[in-house]
């Protein structure tokens, strides 16, 4: 978050004198209490300043970036998982380069016949496959997926930064994100690398996440 001049003018004077009211810091600006209520606000929902009443404004001590991470540790997985897209372990690999395109993902997760996660299949899975010569249309994808129990996942009440560190450690793009069942794993939703950075530049540009 940006702060304005005034308000980063406004943490100084409360760093300096805290406690102190919202009147003491309006006359030290030499403005209204109400000019400089909305100021107030944003400092103390934002983390910066904290409140209490009848003593007055005290300064939190935290900085941006400690805020920045407060917040971002409290984004779970289901608040930004989205539809994953998944194939069955006897679709061709042909069928599974439609599907990829048909519906704008890079990454497939295949499924066995309980419904339960068995493999993954990347872009380039499916470019390696293509350059052999095989026909596509024979080749099923449960031949070259990565199988389980290879496979990296998250869950629902996982935490968003947890899975960053996932993607980045095992330098892929995508994690399914699934549900334990007697089973196996159900497929509910997929984490990607535009999930991530769509978060992280929402979060810098302080928009709603
Ligand atoms: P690409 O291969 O197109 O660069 P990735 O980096 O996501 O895409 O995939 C690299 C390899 O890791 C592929 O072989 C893929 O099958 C495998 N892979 C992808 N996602 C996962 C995952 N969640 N867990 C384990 N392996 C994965």
């Amino acid at each position: 978050m940006e702060l304005s001049e005034r308000q980063e003018k406004m943490i100084e004077i409360v760093k300096q004198n805290e406690p102190i009211t919202s009147e003491q810091i309006a006359h030290q600006l030499k403005l209204s209490r109400a000019t400089i209520r909305p100021d107030l606000s944003i400092l103390t929902m934002a983390g910066y300043l904290e409140a209490r009443p009848r003593v007055g404004y005290f300064f939190t001590g935290k900085t941006g970036s400690e805020l920045l991470a407060k917040r971002l540790m409290k984004y779970k997985i289901k608040e930004f998982q989205s539809v994953p897209v998944v194939v069955k372990e006897s679709a061709s690999v042909y069928d599974a380069i439609s599907m990829m395109f048909l519906n704008d993902v890079g990454t497939l997760f295949v499924i066995n016949n309980e419904k339960c996660l068995s493999g993954v299949l990347s872009r380039k899975d499916l470019l390696r496959a293509s350059i052999g010569n095989h026909d596509l249309n024979d080749l099923p994808v449960h031949i070259i997926m990565t199988r389980m129990p290879n496979i990296s996942v998250c869950r629902p009440d996982d935490l968003l930064i947890d899975g960053a560190q996932t993607l980045a450690d095992k330098q892929i793009d995508g994690l399914p994100v699934v549900k334990d069942t007697p089973v196996g794993l159900h497929v509910i939703g997929r984490i990607t690398k535009t999930t991530i950075t769509r978060v992280f530049a929402e979060l810098i540009l302080n928009e709603h996440v």
